[in-house]
Order: C-alpha cells, then structure tokens, then sequence
C-alpha cells in the first residue's frame, strides 16, 4: 500500500544525499529553458517510486507547515539531516579522524523553493546542525518574499546558495545578486545553446570567477562544449574525470569536489 505522508532523502551518486519536491508544485520561478532542459525530467527520477517519494514529501511538508509552522516542519528536517550522517560520525569524533564521508546534504535534487515558511523553516533546520554542510542552487529569486526568506538561509556558514540562471532570467539572476549584496549568492549557470559567453563576460570580473559555477547542458553521457575554463569554470562532474558512484560509503563526485559546498 502506498504511504501518505513521510519524508524521505534520495541518495543521488553524485551529490550523495539531498531532498526532492514535486517540480510541478515548487519550481515558482522555473523558466522555459529549465522547464525544457531540466534534468528532473530524465529516466532515473521519472520512476512512480521516485515521483511518489517527492509528493509524499511535499503533501508532508505541507501537513507539518500546516499545523505547527516552520518550526515544526524544522524539527523533522533535522531528523532527517541526521538520517545523512555517515555511519562512523561519532567514533571518528570520539577518535578525533574522518569519517568514512563528509556530512552533506543537497536542499532539493529536483524542486525548489517555494514559500517564505518552507525557507524558514529550512534555515531553522540547518542552523540546529552546523556541523553538516548544505547547499542549493534555486531561481526562486523572482519572487520577492521567497527571495529575501533565502537570503537568510544563504547567509548561514554552513549553507551554499547559488542562484541558476540561464539565457531566459540571466539579467534578473545578476540583478538580484546586486540586491542582496550582505548574502552569500554566488552564481550557477546552466549553458544551454542559447547563451553565449559574451553575455557573461562584463559580469564575471564583477561577481569574481570563484563565484560562479557553469553547468553545461548535458544529456545521455554527452555535453555541449563547455565555456573556456580560463573565464569560467565548468562542473567537473560533467566535464572533468569524477565519476559517478553509488557506494553510500565512498564520497560522492560534488563531496571529493566541493566547489559548490560552504567554505
Ligand atoms: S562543481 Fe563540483 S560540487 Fe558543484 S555540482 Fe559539480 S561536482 Fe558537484
């Protein structure tokens, strides 16, 4: 039978883990070209089981959002943030190593940020748990509330925030890192054919190359030709020699990298 209600992470072989919302209901300020290239749309999240898990986790956001705010939505998001922990976090604490991973959790694989109190409610969790490192990349800087709610949740030392712009909302992405310029935004992009790196050029020294990160788009093991390294840096997971792997007891491609990980 199938359950109603109940969170759950998705173990992804390259981020590790993360959570996933129903994009349909949360991607408030998706653009064409991310409705068109978004990789949520490919074969290995369209199973029923993965498509169950992201609205039973979004009917239960909505449940605990409902009944007890943010604060009750944070206090199961920590228990979820502690589901996440590598299996030798405490006796490599006590015998003052590594664990076997880092502790890392990815704020939506697939999905976005959709409220001011599903925001809040992630800034609470992750300000109760400063030891494992988040982030997220989301274009729900479109609409204002959400996008200042955000600005708090980047702003924490524990918590990456990228804000993915593309050829259809580059200029609002940059606008809006000009706006909030005490957070720390930093920039994805996601190079479709539609953009070309001249749109990009007066941007870069400004915002620095460090800041940004470029996605180029890719599809069935294959990618368009990514933006010249020496100006922008690609993802090496899609064009450099991390491979995927799907040993929950290995580091993942984004945890050996940690380009868009805190700190
Ligand atoms: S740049 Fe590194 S951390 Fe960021 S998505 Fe690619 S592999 Fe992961």
């Amino acid at each position: 039978m199938k359950r109603t209600y109940g969170l759950e992470l998705t173990n992804n072989s390259k981020v590790s883990w993360a959570f996933s919302l129903p994009r349909s209901k949360t991607c408030i300020d998706a653009t064409e070209i991310c409705k068109k290239l978004c990789y949520g749309r490919g074969i290995r999240y369209q199973s029923q089981a993965q498509k169950d898990k992201r609205e039973r986790n979004y009917r239960t956001v909505e449940l605990l959002l409902k009944n007890g705010g943010p604060e009750l939505l944070a206090q199961n998001l920590v228990h979820l943030i502690d589901s996440a922990r590598p299996r030798d976090w405490l006796t490599s604490k006590l015998m003052k190593t590594k664990p076997d991973v880092p502790w890392t959790l990815r704020i939506h694989d697939v999905g976005d940020f959709y409220s001011t109190d599903y925001s809040r409610a992630w800034q609470i969790a992750v300000c109760e748990r400063p030891e494992c490192d988040f982030w997220f990349y989301t274009r729900s800087f479109q609409t204002p509330a959400v996008y200042k709610s955000l600005g708090e949740l980047a702003s924490l030392p524990n918590c990456q925030g990228w804000l993915s712009v593309d050829a259809d909302n580059l200029s609002q992405g940059l606008l809006a890192l000009c706006n909030q310029p005490a957070a720390r935004w930093k920039l994805a992009i996601l190079q479709s054919k539609d953009l070309q790196l001249e749109h990009l050029q007066d941007a870069i020294p400004e915002i620095g190359k460090a800041n940004i990160i470029n996605f180029p788009y890719h599809h069935g093991g294959r990618n368009i030709a990514a933006f010249n390294q020496q100006v922008v840096t690609s993802c090496p997971a899609i064009v450099g020699d991390l491979k995927l792997t799907n040993d929950p007891h290995t580091s993942r491609p984004c945890q050996l990298c940690s380009y868009c990980l805190p700190g």
